[in-house]
């Protein structure tokens, strides 16, 4: 066993609950007043979740609803100011 092999970081995806490395990721963090946000930096230090950055059916409003609550639509709002899914507005319409 080498131990000098990279360790990489594995995150599972709150959606499929797929596990990937957390450069294929983004993250959201709850704030103290039990608010989900979207993390830029990746570094909040709050409690965060993951979702995959490559696929929009991860971001499906059925998904974001289950798991962010009453903070849905504010995380909505920051994902189409803050990522490349800005379509994400035709996923929740379809609903
Ligand atoms: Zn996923």
């Amino acid at each position: 066993m080498n131990l000098r092999a990279k360790h990489i970081p594995m995150r599972r995806c709150i959606s499929c609950r797929s596990s990937k490395p957390k450069e294929q990721l983004l993250r959201f963090f709850k704030d103290s007043n039990n608010t989900w946000h979207f993390d830029k930096t990746q570094k909040a230090q709050a409690r965060g979740s993951w979702i995959c950055n490559d696929s929009l059916d991860c971001y499906k409003s059925k998904y974001l609803k289950r798991y962010f609550g009453q903070s849905y639509h504010n995380i909505l709002e920051e994902i189409k100011l803050n990522t490349k899914f800005q379509d994400i507005s035709s996923l929740v319409k379809g609903e």
